[in-house]
């Protein structure tokens, strides 16, 4: 596996390479939902192929206030599982690499960010889409895989790409759960053993809300409600939010229709966690 730490010798790999090229963006603290995203790149590479995974916790996509001091870099084992997993490059910048101190230019999303996740961290969907445009101007990927666990950014990437005309495919992979259905996540890592019992409301939640909604109930505001009731339900839960949004859109709906997606964000104590479940 090649290590990659600097933009320049990104770009020169990039420019010197012949291979169809894989990209997994990540900040690390892999897990297996990282490690599902390098199997289906593995796919798409091809024979031949090569999948690279960049890791960088980007600091223009935390708010104000949130964790980028504390979240976790665990270097070493990083480097193992993508060596395990048969990465073939890994690019892992610092952040003096990728931002010059007086940068002015950003990219920004203008439709899509305005809920959800965007609402909630002003500045967040910015510094996503000004991250992935750097990643995909350096490593110049063909195809680039996403998790639908974070069904609001994917969407965001699809829109940019379009937008902007990036010659990169994005695949979308689907969430990978633990056994008691929480959708794994770097920041599960910051639970206490009673917190991450209580972190599975995210998930009951969506699926008590999908329940309803196959016994014939169309009301969002019921849908939701029924969510909510079973995310306080768990003693050390806050919503953020509960939506019933379009697929595609991501506009709120008063009624259930086709492509409809409940979009969740929980504080579980002091951390905040997302899911989504396509349920109609
Ligand atoms: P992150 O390192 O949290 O920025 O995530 C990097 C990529 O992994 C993003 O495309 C995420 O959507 C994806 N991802 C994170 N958790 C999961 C999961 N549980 N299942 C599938 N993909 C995931």
């Amino acid at each position: 596996m090649k290590i990659i730490e600097t933009s320049e010798g990104a770009y020169q790999h990039a420019l010197g390479r012949r291979a169809r090229s894989v990209l997994v963006p990540t900040m690390g603290a892999l897990h297996r939902g990282h490690q599902e995203l390098i199997r289906v790149a593995r796919e798409q590479a091809r024979i031949g192929g090569e999948v690279a995974v960049s890791i960088f916790v980007n600091p223009l996509q935390f708010e104000p206030g949130s964790d980028f001091q504390k979240y976790p870099r665990p270097e070493r084992e990083d480097e193992k599982v993508c060596r395990e997993a048969g990465v073939d490059l890994l690019f892992r910048p610092r952040a003096e690499e990728m931002y010059f101190r007086d940068r002015s230019v950003y990219v920004e999303e203008t439709s899509l960010s305005m809920g959800l996740c965007g609402a909630s961290r002003p500045g967040h969907f910015r510094g996503v889409c000004t991250v992935v445009t750097k990643l995909f101007n350096l490593l110049m990927p063909k195809v680039a895989v996403f998790g639908e666990k974070d069904y609001q950014q994917l969407a965001i990437i699809r829109r940019m790409v379009r937008d902007l005309n990036f010659p990169v495919a994005i695949v979308g992979v689907p969430t990978v759960r633990d056994a008691d259905g929480l959708a794994l996540s770097s920041r599960n890592r910051y639970l206490s053993a009673e917190e991450r019992a209580q972190a599975t409301v995210l998930r009951h939640a969506a699926l008590a809300a999908e329940r309803l909604a196959q016994g014939g109930e169309i009301s969002a505001s019921k849908l939701i409600d029924m969510a909510k009731d079973v995310i306080t339900s768990a003693g050390s839960a806050r919503v953020d939010y509960v939506s019933l949004i379009d697929a595609e859109t991501l506009e709120p709906l008063q009624t259930l229709r086709p492509k409809a997606v409940l979009a969740l964000a929980v504080f579980i104590g002091g951390t905040r966690l997302i899911d989504n479940l396509r349920i109609a």
